[in-house]
């Protein structure tokens, strides 16, 4: 079974969100749990995730791949910075027990001058405040482009980040298809050999979601430019591979495309057009 869904936006709540995915062809999505660019997050009303866990259940939704907002940055050089994500991080993880055993996926962290191996112990240091046995929810540490300060561009250092969390089993990795290119990954003509090196380094069985975007850049060019599906330097026909790819073809797949509606739906389909049956695969 293919999941594959887009960012929706959370404004008008969950079971929104859910009838939304449906018009779009998804069954899974990606959402901010609250304002990208800011710290406010919206009450949660429990009828409203009542309503939303029913429409769940009913559709056989994926895992959701809830997405932390773009402010929060554990391992800045500014301690009221890295106050302010943490404090965002707890929250985030209370309101996740709504939906339990859903993804919450973040962007490591920007180290801002302090250098990798601090910005390293301030992510896990938090990570090691927050995360609690009792949470449903698992934690996912996205692998980045590599822009600017970005830690989490290789897969030693997301490595490095888990090595220093203490729950380990409430964390996981979700890799987006642009941030490894333009990390330098090729994924293009050489998926196997990456995600070989993944394993070797992270685990494969530490992956938890992909996000399925084009590129507008080359290979390394480490600046994080998404396009859409078969407009990039990546191309429709790797991104295929990607879904139907035996490690990966189970997983959540999230687009975070340029796109309105229109162009998610035609996503959507186009990825359930070319994802094999376990009998005839490419
Ligand atoms: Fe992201
Ligand atoms: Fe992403
Ligand atoms: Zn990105």
């Amino acid at each position: 079974m293919l999941y594959i869904g887009c960012h929706l936006s959370a404004s008008k709540g969950y079971l929104a969100m859910g009838r939304h995915a449906l018009a779009l062809g998804a069954n899974t999505f990606a959402f901010f749990t609250r304002n990208p660019r800011g710290g406010s997050a919206k009450p949660i009303s429990q009828a409203d995730i009542d309503a939303f866990n029913k429409l769940y259940t009913v559709h056989n939704f994926g895992k959701l791949v809830a997405h932390a907002p773009y402010t929060m940055n554990l391992c800045s050089s500014d301690p009221a910075i890295r106050e302010f994500g943490r404090n965002m991080l707890a929250d985030d993880m209370v309101r996740m027990e709504y939906t339990p055993y859903q993804y919450y996926n973040f962007h490591p962290g920007s180290h801002t001058g302090q250098g990798i191996e601090t910005g390293i112990e301030q992510i896990a240091d938090a990570l090691n405040m927050i995360l609690k046995p009792e949470q449903t929810t698992t934690v996912l540490l996205e692998g980045m482009a590599g822009k600017g300060s970005e830690i989490g561009s290789r897969f030693e250092e997301l490595r490095s980040i888990i090595d220093r969390v203490e729950l380990k089993e409430k964390i996981g990795v979700c890799l987006d298809t642009c941030h490894l290119w333009e990390a330098g990954y090729d994924i293009v003509g050489n998926l196997e050999g990456v995600l070989e090196e993944f394993d070797r380094i992270v685990g494969l069985k530490r992956l938890k979601a992909m996000h399925l975007n084009d590129s507008k850049n080359p290979i390394s060019a480490h600046k994080d430019r998404h396009e859409l599906i078969g407009f990039g330097c990546i191309g429709t026909e790797a991104l295929v591979k990607v879904t139907n790819h035996p490690a990966l073809r189970d997983l959540p797949f999230i687009l975070e495309t340029p796109n309105e509606d229109e162009g998610y739906a035609a996503e959507i389909s186009l990825f359930r057009s070319r994802y094999c049956n376990e009998e005839e695969c490419v």
